[in-house]
């Protein structure tokens, strides 16, 4: 057994003055950002804003706030070579799930993990560790989920936003992580089991392992996001959708002015500027059902009148009715009394609901979320809780669901996972990385403007360029998961 060298929890800023200008560089995004040309509107008088929150920065958007705490769970030493590898079962192969399956095994590989460049908190490489990662997720690749209201809109985009498995650099050059296209129906926590169906004949099959990551996110409607599990299907959903829209001579109606709604009708008039785009919401006020300050809400529908969208607020759709004899146009009756001639419209108001049918009930919370500890195990009434982790828009914790807080917390379950496999392996007392209690941060994109809140508003150009750059946040997720980036070295 190798002897592990002493690892240790390194707390480091990434200086603001390492950024490369011009691109989207881990430097950058971590960077405090206070773009001179950006405007902002604060809603609160500055000796009343905390501390930590006094400016906004994309640590904010593209992360949590963690902090780190030791514990032990166990003493068993247990033998790892190569005929006795950890097997790691990762449920879910989105922005989570990746995190996790990529910086663990970078850390198994006795390699720095490769998210530490983004964030604070890191940890010393030490020696490797025999392990088996195997991601399983019902699509046939990486799906860009934030980008859905461009991939609705744009056929080159949506053919960007779709990456299967194979294509990416990073899952091919990881000896240790390979991919199962299949959907996980149930898991037995005391026998370390899982049951995996598989998407293709729907076959199904068992999965030991021991340890094992619920990063299943959020199950969303149709056309939140795609419903395809492979790519070629997928492209063939979209696309009679992109044409309907794209040849709308009425207009397209767009239900729903929650941040899903706002950003797709914000992409679609981008994309398509010579359709006439309306919004449509029930409330008085934009995005009424996120803990989110007035300010914002005003100011993002203001940004959209600019950019020439039509805003109907306490519109309330009562019925769609096809024209007849001709099935490219409806009318469209609201509560109030008004009624509009369009011919698309496009419900972005479905309740997403966690991906979660197959955990015992114990585990989760009455909404469906998983319950997790601080340091992201599982709670401890579950069997072998201390081999059990979740992270992403599943868990039941504070703060608006994210794909930056997704990444995060995929990136602790690696941090902590690898911990307990030092402490099995060579009795080293884990140092486990801990969640704080988040509060509510957002960017939304707004075509080629965006607004963001942290304790203020800041908006603009170079706002959209610095959250979501020219993509709708493609190229910085990719990067953010080191998804093109090849290991220096292999075990
Ligand atoms: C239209 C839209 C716009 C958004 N815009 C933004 C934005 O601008 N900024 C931002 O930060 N966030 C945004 N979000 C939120 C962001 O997309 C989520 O926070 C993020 O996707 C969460 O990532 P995740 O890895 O936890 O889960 P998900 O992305 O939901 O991924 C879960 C994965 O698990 C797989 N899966 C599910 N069940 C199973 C199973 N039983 N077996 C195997 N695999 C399974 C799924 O196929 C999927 O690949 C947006 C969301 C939507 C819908």
């Amino acid at each position: 057994m190798a002897l592990l060298r002493r690892q240790k929890i390194l707390c480091t800023r990434v200086q603001a003055d390492s950024a490369t200008p011009g691109t989207h560089s881990m430097h950058r995004l971590s960077a405090v950002l206070r773009p001179a040309k950006s405007a902002k509107l604060s809603s609160l008088p500055a000796h009343r804003r905390p501390a930590s929150h006094s400016r906004l920065s994309p640590c904010l958007i593209f992360s949590s706030y963690f902090s780190s705490s030791s514990s032990k769970m166990g003493s068993t030493l247990r033998p790892n070579n190569a005929s006795t590898p950890f097997k790691v079962l990762v449920v879910g192969g989105s922005y989570s799930g990746l995190a996790a399956a990529l910086n663990l095994s970078d850390m198994c590989l006795g390699k720095t993990a490769r998210a530490s460049v983004s964030y604070q908190d890191k940890v010393e490489p030490v020696d490797p560790i025999h392990a088996e990662i195997t991601v399983v997720d019902e699509r046939d690749g990486f799906y860009h989920v934030i980008g859905s209201p461009l991939v609705f809109a744009s056929k080159t985009y949506a053919e960007k936003a779709w990456v299967t498995y194979k294509e990416i650099p990073a899952l091919q050059a990881s000896p240790n992580i390979k991919t199962v296209h299949g959907s996980v129906t149930s898991v037995d926590f005391a026998a370390k089991k899982a049951t995996v169906k598989a998407v293709t004949d729907s076959s199904s099959s068992t999965i030991d392992y021991d340890f094992i990551i619920v990063t299943s996110g959020l199950r969303r409607a149709y056309p939140v996001v795609p419903q395809s599990g492979d790519k070629t299907s997928y492209l063939a959903e979209v696309t009679p959708h992109i044409e309907s829209v794209s040849n709308a001579k009425d207009g397209v109606l767009v239900v729903g002015g929650g941040a899903v709604g706002i950003e797709m009708a914000a992409e679609l008039k981008l994309v398509q500027p010579q359709t006439r785009v309306i919004l449509a919401h029930s409330r008085s006020r934009l995005l009424s059902s996120e803990p989110l300050p007035d300010v914002l809400a005003e100011k993002t529908l203001e940004i959209l009148k600019e950019n020439g969208v039509e805003v109907l607020l306490s519109h309330r759709l009562q019925e769609t009715k096809e024209v007849e004899g001709d099935p490219n146009t409806k009318i469209v009756s609201f509560t109030n009394g008004d009624s509009l001639r369009v011919n698309a419209v496009v419900v972005a108001i479905s309740k997403s609901e966690p991906s979660t049918s197959f955990l015992p009930v114990e585990a989760i919370n009455d909404e469906g979320y998983v319950k997790i500890q601080p340091n992201l195990f599982f709670p401890k009434e579950i069997p072998n809780s201390d081999s059990a982790l979740a992270g992403g828009d599943l868990v039941d914790w504070s703060g608006i669901k994210r794909c930056g807080r997704a990444m995060h917390m995929g990136y602790y379950t690696a941090l902590n996972t690898h911990q307990r496999m030092q402490e099995l392996v060579n009795g080293k007392t884990p140092e486990y990385f801990t969640l704080q209690k988040t509060a509510p941060v957002i960017a939304l994109a707004l075509g080629d403007n965006a607004i963001a809140w942290g304790d203020e508003v800041t908006y603009g150009k170079d706002i959209a360029e610095r959250f979501f750059s020219n993509d709708v946040g493609f190229d910085i997720c990719w990067n953010i998961l080191g998804m093109g980036e090849k290991p220096a070295a292999k075990v």
